[in-house]
């Protein structure tokens, strides 16, 4: 079911507590490659496995250099928008990229749960100690891959791999979040990834609406109700933000 822009500002100001759930596609507008990108250029299941990351850990790092390029990727306009959202409950991202942090809006502090860990941590094979370097500057500062900790063990991104479990505690956290929601939106997610795709059933299940926010609907549609408005979140969600803004003064002028 397609919406405009007045009906996804009417669902955000009648809802008191919204849940997002954001994957690649909200991050695309700062220069980060998407997945999809990066699968015609290495093989995926190569690329980021665990069992492959020990037999071959350069190739991992070489994916994450070629994701993070080598420019400055700030936070873009949908980022902000939604840091900005009255209501915001909690964001639940697929993204590693810490984005949504980076945005975060001044004396607010909305929970973001990380489902597939961040690229700004790294630990060790061997010792398990965590990277003091992030794992950003350690890919982009043109070193040797992999790049390695003082032990001489091999460093690993803070990332959940293929064949690896989605860290309980998050996903415990971001399914509560999911079952108190009355709105949730999802945002540049291709849903095709599991345990995340579980989110919006959740959701329904305990009466939420859900919005998709996506150029294209997701594949989401065939498994619950989902009200598709079309577009990029940097597009759209600046612009919910302002009509929100607009139609209700004082309920977000505030500085
Ligand atoms: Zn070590």
């Amino acid at each position: 079911m397609t919406w405009s822009l007045a009906e996804l500002v009417a669902a955000l100001r009648t809802s008191t507590r919204i849940v997002a759930l954001t994957g690649a596609g909200m991050s695309a507008a700062s220069g980060l490659q998407t997945r999809k990108q990066l699968w015609q250029r290495f093989t995926r299941d190569d690329a980021v496995s665990m069992a492959r990351f020990r037999a071959e850990p350069a190739t991992l790092w070489a994916v994450i250099r070629a994701f993070w390029g080598d420019r400055p990727h700030p936070a873009n306009a949908g980022h902000q928008a939604l840091a900005r959202l009255p209501n915001l409950a909690a964001i639940v991202t697929q993204n590693v990229d810490e984005l949504h942090q980076a945005a975060a809006a001044a004396g607010r502090s909305t929970p973001v749960i990380e489902l597939h860990g961040s690229l700004s941590r790294t630990r060790c094979l061997d010792c398990g100690r965590s990277g003091e370097a992030t794992a950003q500057a350690l890919a982009a500062a043109g070193l040797p891959l992999p790049p390695r900790c003082a032990c001489g063990g091999v460093l690993r991104p803070e990332v959940v791999l293929f064949g690896e479990r989605v860290p309980a505690a998050a996903m415990a956290s971001a399914r509560a979040h999911a079952a108190a929601a009355d709105l949730l939106l999802v945002i540049g997610c291709a849903m095709d990834v599991s345990p995340a795709r579980e989110l919006p059933l959740v959701a329904a299940r305990a009466g939420a609406r859900i919005v998709e926010l996506k150029r294209r609907p997701s594949r989401l549609a065939a498994a619950v109700l989902v009200h598709h408005v079309a577009g990029a979140a940097e597009d759209i969600l600046p612009a919910a933000t302002t009509a929100l803004a607009t139609s209700e003064p004082g309920c977000d002028a505030r500085p």
